[in-house]
């Protein structure tokens, strides 16, 4: 049984089919108490050749064993059969139901969390919740619930059947049980400590396992294969000693609890012989009493397991929780309004930033206009801010109010859905789905029109390439885009963003992989589909945005100048010294070609 916040709603929706399962359950166990008086009177009428039923002495024959024992017995079998296939289905369906709603909730919190909550918590972090930590959880539903009840009431029914036939007997065999659970219990809390160690040392094995695979072609390159290895045995060591920590609490415990139910066997052995032998107790009546004590030794241990279960599923619970609980902390203000469609214009006045939990200022006191419809060119040092500048129009992260303007309106009083679905955005990383193209292009828009697929992908100069896949546009892509190269990886993302075909586009350096010859393809289309829109240009090379209506050159987080390409060059003395530069660097490079 595991109870908290996050969980408790479960025992409501699914009650019905609980009561049903514990209803059955009890039947099970009633039945199951039936079985020692069979064994009383076959001792008996072996014994005396006469079985005594309510006062009465009934002779021992094949017509009472046939009667009296095989077919209440046979009974007894088919009725548990039924009941038994019943609890498991209403307490481990119910378990598995819960396993799956937990993991939806726990997915669409994940989807709400922001950027930063990604950069703070490990991918593998949350994978060991969605895998370990739910299994526990879902074990500690479906079976916590069984072992409870059963414990419970198998338990009490056997208890209270010995009490009826004798006390003393079972008073000096509850001793040693009552010590149990308290040496139970004393384990339990530390097993669950145990099991949150168990759970993070996992964590931190399944998040470097992760980087790994994901990191695999750095590491080849540098040769780093053998630091890998001895940095994964490092934690694969820590994870087996928190593993056998808490398999030793566990062995413990299963020591206890058989130290303790073979202590009770020489009690009922011991006292029991003498109420034989004092006649107090017929030989019947003994193993009817040791038949009773058999049925509650299972109830004994699933004590001792339901403690360890509990323990487990707690940590994990509380583990799961911290994510279900956590708020994300980009959302609208209240009373924001839903523009609709907008023109594009964006406005920045005097905003300063700085990322959260940083003190350093990243961006200080940018102020500049882009017109609904103007192509803008964001350029500066690797570091500068560009980046920063375009995930704050975005909304990735919050923006201090009265600092930014889209369309004229602060853009904390409209809502952050309508910002993103104005705009389309070709990210640095340029991910990639592991999906087919033509999903991964269609990803952003409404249709999976083939023709408009293909017409966004001869925009973004990578038509050709596609075409040349043996399956075409329907090539799946391996995990992250793995299986084509840089370009094409950044001219597919563009395609994705081009079919969006929102009023404001964002490429954040999305032509530094791809030759000369084909940015000035894009460029050329950009320029004949942008028309009217808005489209932000972060780029190194001054000869991708140098034709651009306007150019926001960036400094140190400040906007160091903004105009045409010719005014910053006559204007801006750092500008020029860039642009001089990197002419300098192109020509040095094209006579590099030439020797
Ligand atoms: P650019 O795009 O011009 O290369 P960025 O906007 O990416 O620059 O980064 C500007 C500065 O902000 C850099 O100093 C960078 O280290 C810092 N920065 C970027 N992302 C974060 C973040 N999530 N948290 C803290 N600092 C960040």
């Amino acid at each position: 049984m595991l109870f908290g916040k996050n969980i408790n709603r479960y025992y409501i929706k699914y009650g019905p089919r609980l009561l049903l399962g514990i209803i059955a359950l009890i039947v099970v166990d009633w039945l199951q108490l039936v079985i020692p008086v069979l064994y009383k009177y076959v001792i008996n009428g072996v014994n005396n050749g006469y079985v005594n039923i309510d006062g009465t002495d009934v002779p021992f024959d094949m017509a009472f064993l046939l009667d009296k024992i095989c077919l209440p017995m046979i009974l007894i079998i088919l009725a548990m059969v039924i009941c038994r296939f019943l609890w498991r289905i209403c307490f481990f369906g119910a378990g598995i139901n819960v396993e799956t709603d937990l993991r939806l909730r726990m997915f669409d919190v994940c989807k709400d969390l922001s950027q930063e909550y990604y950069q703070r918590n490990k991918v593998g972090d949350l994978m060991s919740l969605f895998t370990n930590d739910l299994e526990t959880v879902q074990d500690c539903f479906g079976s916590g619930i069984l072992m409870f009840a059963d414990a419970l009431f198998l338990g009490l029914l056997a208890v209270i059947k010995m009490a009826v036939m004798n006390i003393w007997l079972t008073l000096l065999c509850l001793v040693p049980m009552v010590l149990l659970f308290a040496a139970s219990t004393v384990i339990g809390k530390y097993m669950m400590k145990k099991w949150e160690k168990r759970q993070a040392a996992f964590s931190s094995l399944s998040d470097f396992s992760q980087e790994s695979f994901a990191g695999i072609a750095v590491i080849k390159a540098f040769v780093k294969e053998a630091k890998e290895l001895s940095a994964f045995k490092k934690l694969n060591k820590d994870n087996e000693k928190a593993n056998v920590d808490f398999t030793k609490l566990s062995v413990a415990l299963n020591v206890f609890v058989t130290l303790f139910v073979e202590s009770v066997i020489c009690v009922i052995l011991g006292y029991g012989g003498y109420l034989v032998w004092d006649k107090t107790f017929d030989a019947g009546q003994l193993m009817e009493f040791i038949g009773y004590f058999t049925a509650i030794v299972w109830p004994i241990m699933a004590v001792s397991q339901l403690i360890e279960m509990h323990s487990r599923g707690k940590a994990s619970l509380s583990r799961i929780s911290k994510l279900l609980d956590s708020t994300p902390d980009v959302i609208d203000a209240p009373n924001v309004t839903d523009p609709g469609s907008i023109a594009g214009n964006i406005e920045f006045k005097d905003l300063t930033f700085k990322y959260p939990g940083s003190e350093t200022e990243v961006l200080k006191n940018v102020s500049f206009r882009i017109n609904a419809g103007e192509s803008v060119g964001i350029v500066g040092r690797t570091g500068s801010g560009k980046t920063t500048l375009v995930d704050l129009i975005l909304r990735t992260y919050n923006v201090p109010d009265g600092t930014l303007f889209v369309d004229g309106q602060d853009v904390n009083t409209i809502t952050i859905e309508s910002v993103r679905r104005n705009a389309a955005y070709v990210p640095q990383d340029n991910f990639l789905f592991s999906d087919t193209i033509e999903n991964n292009i269609a990803f952003a828009s409404d249709t999976n029109d083939i023709e408009e697929v293909i017409k966004a992908a001869k925009l973004s100069d990578v038509h050709d390439n596609i075409s040349e896949f043996t399956e075409g546009y329907k090539t799946v892509l391996g995990e992250r885009g793995v299986t084509v190269s840089g370009g094409q990886k950044q001219r597919i993302s563009i395609a994705r963003a081009i079919m969006k075909n929102a009023p404001i586009l964002i490429l954040d350096d999305s032509v530094s992989a791809v030759d000369v010859k084909t940015e000035k393809n894009i460029l050329q289309s950009l320029k004949s589909i942008r028309g009217g829109k808005t489209t932000i240009l972060i780029a190194h090379r001054i000869t991708t945005i140098e034709n651009m209506d306007k150019i926001v050159f960036i400094e140190n987080g400040s906007v160091a100048a903004v105009g045409k390409h010719s005014e910053l060059y006559k204007n801006c003395k750092e500008y020029r010294k860039m642009v001089d530069l990197q002419k300098l660097d192109d020509i040095e490079s094209s006579n590099g070609k030439g020797a």
